[in-house]
């Protein structure tokens, strides 16, 4: 039983998310205890349950402390279950996250797999769906599988109720991948999201990300989300390189200015371009676990953020791996996985 301290660097949802996906890719059993107690409500919020059972089903795991509110939580794996699934959260939750969680087993499982998930598809602190469908899924497809994502609406905070289906063809082993060189960036672009919402939300925001990004109209494009159950607005800035297309995004909140929500989206996109890497801080946590099951990979990102920190520190725990960080001289960083 691996013992992980859920307190530990960020303290936050990601050190349950990836255990439960280790866990189901290497078959160990691990026992969690202060869940979330870096954050201000510590314990297991629905969100994360919905992670917990979604991941127990589909490895048909045995668990302890699986309910709301819990710090401790024990989950011990079974055989993972290719096939057909559905994964519901009733509140605005991510469901992205959900889909990042159970995803890694199925990239490698012996049947093809076909998941429904329902819920917030573009929140704050997780991977917007665009992010998922441009940056991370293609990476994931340069390691073997074919994983095709169809959106049917999107869903954000509070209301929820976005669905995508996804389908996944798996392959016997991971290729690994290295992301060292950005190269020429070929194309950068915007959206504006609204639903539910007036469309110069999506003009004032596209405005400003023009502007401080020296876009051409023709690279904006606003986009008017008719299906969703509640109003909601995101940012999507796309950046095109060759060996990787990054997406920086805002997410719109009441009380918050559009202007605001598109000027910090367009500064992440900005410390991008500048610090001249492939990798993007947010991609960075996210390509550690891939990578680790490919048994290798690499990437050069900009200086590791302390999700990341966090993360390397539970891959070691679970899959037998060298990482190395490399600080170089510009300041960015090299991190290397190597069996
Ligand atoms: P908690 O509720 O404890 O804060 P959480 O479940 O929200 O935790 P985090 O630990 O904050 O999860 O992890 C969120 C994940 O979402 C990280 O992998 C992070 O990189 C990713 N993420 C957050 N914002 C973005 C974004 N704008 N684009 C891409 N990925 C993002």
């Amino acid at each position: 039983m691996i013992e992980i301290d859920g307190s530990h660097g960020e303290g936050g949802g990601q050190i349950l998310r990836t255990s439960l996906t280790l866990a189901l890719a290497t078959g160990r059993a691990f026992r969690i205890t202060s869940l979330r107690a870096g954050r201000p409500k510590p314990g297991l919020m629905r969100q994360h349950l919905m992670a917990v059972r979604a991941a127990a089903e589909v490895g048909q795991a045995e668990t302890e402390g699986a309910a709301l509110h819990s710090r401790e939580l024990v989950f011990r794996p079974g055989a993972p279950q290719p096939g057909d699934y559905a994964f519901r959260i009733e509140t605005a939750g991510s469901a992205t996250l959900v889909l990042q969680t159970v995803l890694p087993v199925l990239m490698t499982a012996a049947q093809p797999s076909t998941l429904v998930l329902e819920g917030g598809t573009h929140n704050e602190h997780a991977p917007p769906l665009d992010f998922l469908e441009r940056t991370w899924l293609p990476l994931i497809g340069r390691m073997g599988p074919k994983v095709l994502l169809r959106l049917e609406r999107r869903g954000f905070y509070p209301a929820g109720g976005g669905r995508f289906t996804v389908h996944i063809e798996p392959v016997e082993t991971l290729a690994r991948i290295d992301l060292l060189e950005r190269g020429r960036v070929m194309h950068r672009r915007a959206r504006a999201i609204v639903s539910r919402l007036p469309r110069h939300i999506a003009e004032r925001e596209l405005t400003v990300i023009a502007r401080k990004l020296s876009l051409p109209s023709k690279n904006v494009e606003v986009i008017e989300e008719g299906n969703s159950p509640g109003p909601g607005n995101a940012v999507v800035i796309e950046i095109i390189s060759p060996h990787v297309t990054e997406v920086f995004t805002g997410v719109g909140k009441i009380g918050l200015p559009a202007e605001k929500v598109a000027a910090r989206a367009a500064r992440e996109a900005r410390e991008y371009l500048d610090a001249d890497v492939p990798v993007g801080f947010h991609l960075a946590d996210q390509l550690l676990v891939p990578m680790a099951l490919a048994g290798g990979g690499s990437f050069t990102t900009m200086p590791l953020t302390e999700h990341t920190r966090t993360n390397i520190d539970v891959v070691r725990r679970f899959v037998d791996i060298q990482i190395e960080t490399t600080e170089l001289d510009d300041g960015n960083v090299r991190v290397d996985l190597r069996a």
